[in-house]
């Protein structure tokens, strides 16, 4: 394709991802496994005061994934070259598939991230250095982020419950999807990689809320 193809295609697509968020759908993305550190876990693991390299920014205003990886040690296995999102948080966590969570042998309870009391040990190492967690694994609830302008269109509020349903070629309906309302956020929805995989989800996949 030429360049001013291209630049066309793209100015098409733009306007219709617009106009399908216009309409309700939401753009949904897949979290793969991933970890938050606390300043006092990227001491030990990376060095005291060391800082992560943010590489790419997230859709969450903020949000980056650092070039920074570590291993996950559960007591069946592990998983290496898991990235580090930052910033740095108050409490370190640890988010994974449930799928993730039978390779490391942990029992990772279905959580709104954020909330890590109950939450699975864990082991993790990077750069030589050994961490013992005794909290922080966790398989993240689904949720979406929806900025205040859109929740107010589609008259929602935060901590309301939605069921979504996936247009792709293996469609699914999520029930009871978290809604996360905020004007630190900009909308979108966020599946982990099991329920990625449930729906074939691909590049540029909405979702519409069809109950609220
Ligand atoms: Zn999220």
């Amino acid at each position: 394709m030429s360049d001013q193809l291209e630049k066309i295609v793209d100015v098409i697509y733009q306007k219709i991802c617009a106009k399908l968020k216009g309409m309700g759908y939401i753009e949904i993305e897949a979290s793969g496994r991933h970890v938050h550190l606390s300043r006092k876990v990227i001491d030990e693991l990376f060095g005291k005061g060391y800082q992560l390299t943010n590489i790419r920014s997230l859709s969450q205003p903020g949000q980056f994934v650092s070039a920074e990886r570590v291993t996950l040690i559960g007591p069946k296995g592990q998983l290496s070259n898991v990235v580090v999102l930052g910033p740095e948080r108050a409490h370190s966590q640890i988010e994974v598939s449930k799928t993730d969570a039978k390779i490391l042998g942990v029992n990772a309870p279905i959580q709104e991230s954020g909330k890590i009391q109950g939450t699975s040990p864990i082991e993790i190492s990077a750069n030589g250095n050994k961490v013992q967690l005794n909290q922080g694994v966790l398989v993240a609830e689904r949720h979406i982020h929806m900025s205040l302008a859109d929740a107010e269109r589609l008259a929602l509020k935060d901590g309301d419950r939605v069921d979504v349903e996936v247009s792709s070629d293996r469609p699914v309906i999520f029930k009871k999807v978290n809604l996360r309302v905020s004007d630190q956020y900009d909308t979108y929805m966020h599946i982990d990689y099991d329920e990625a995989n449930a729906c074939n989800l691909t590049n540029k996949t909405f979702g519409l809320i069809i109950k609220k």
